[in-house]
């Protein structure tokens, strides 16, 4: 605040300004972030709706900063797609998950009913772009001796909404190869549903917001029929759905008279270490 005239475009916001200087020393910390090991992933087990079991898990970055501790991914990965750090960011998530996904395998001995647990991971817009993605991830999967057929991508619907060949390309080569391409946070992006069909998607991930509506027994019955709607086109264009936010047993119940196949959120377990995981998977498959 500056002259007594009150112009209210000089009055100081101490936050914004501290939030301001937070965001650009991230920005300058986080490539040494990637060097000094300071992010780690934690996991966040998938579980089939109709039998209650594990099935694999979602890997979600997070940043152990030396000043201001846990990071959570909405923190930093707009600040680390901004400066393009988000490519060998995102490459070591994929790898790491890779790895973690085949000791949980050997573990697990990969013998059981469910077959080996699969890993999830997300992929920026910016690595959709990236020229290597296809080459990292086969690279990625041939160090680790993982088949394709253990990983699944999750691709924003934003991300792809009016997308070309050129964008698809890689998407589909990955598909040809057996890795799933999971549609994230599905039914936000007002994406012709017709359009399904041109991606070379596998799994829809139904977005929060629609579990949210769930929350009351029995839910809205508008929500009840659009979600119905969503599942019964999913399946009968061979799509899987995921739903995410699963908070109580309630929505569980309702998500799962609904049709839909799999569920992830606090209500089976938070996003936790891998050890956490391999726990739960165990207990899971000794009954
Ligand atoms: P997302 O892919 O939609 O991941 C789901 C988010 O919902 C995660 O937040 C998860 O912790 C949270 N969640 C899970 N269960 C529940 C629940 O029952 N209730 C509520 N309220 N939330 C739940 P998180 O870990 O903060 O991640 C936020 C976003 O950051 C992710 O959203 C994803 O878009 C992005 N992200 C995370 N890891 C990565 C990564 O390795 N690469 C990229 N590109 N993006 C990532
Ligand atoms: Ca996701
Ligand atoms: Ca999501
Ligand atoms: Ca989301």
């Amino acid at each position: 605040a500056k002259s007594a005239g009150g112009n209210r475009f000089e009055l100081a916001d101490p936050e914004a300004d501290a939030r301001a200087i937070t965001r650009h020393g991230l920005t300058t910390a986080l490539p040494t972030a990637l060097e000094r090991g300071e992010f780690f992933i934690e996991y966040q087990p998938l579980v089939h709706l109709g039998d209650g079991s594990v099935r694999g898990a979602e890997a979600l970055v997070r940043w152990l900063h030396p000043q201001h501790g846990v990071l959570g991914p909405d923190r930093f990965i707009p600040l680390a797609e901004h400066t393009g750090l988000i490519v060998p960011l995102g490459r070591w998530v994929l790898e790491q998950s890779v790895r973690q996904a085949r000791e949980w395998r050997e573990l697990h001995g990969g013998a059981e009913a469910v077959g080996p647990l699969r890993i999830n991971v997300n992929l920026s817009p910016c690595q959709l772009t990236h020229p290597g993605l296809v080459q990292d991830t086969v690279d990625i999967l041939e160090r680790t001796g993982m088949a394709p057929d253990a990983l699944c991508l999750e691709v924003t619907e934003s991300a792809l909404i009016g997308a070309d060949d050129d964008l698809l390309k890689p998407l589909r080569r990955l598909a040809e190869m057996g890795v799933d391409i999971a549609l994230d946070d599905f039914g936000t992006g007002y994406s012709n549903l017709a359009n399904l069909r041109r991606l070379p998607v596998s799994i829809l991930k139904l977005d929060r917001s629609f579990t949210q509506s769930m929350q009351q027994f029995p839910a809205d019955p508008v929500d009840l029929k659009i979600v119905e709607g969503i599942v019964s086109l999913a399946h009968s264009l061979d799509l899987a759905v995921t739903v995410e936010g699963v908070e109580t047993g309630a929505q569980a119940d309702q998500l799962r008279i609904l049709g839909c196949d799999t569920a992830q959120g606090w209500y089976y377990a938070r996003p936790g270490p891998p050890e956490r995981l391999h726990e739960l998977a165990l207990v899971d498959a000794t009954g």
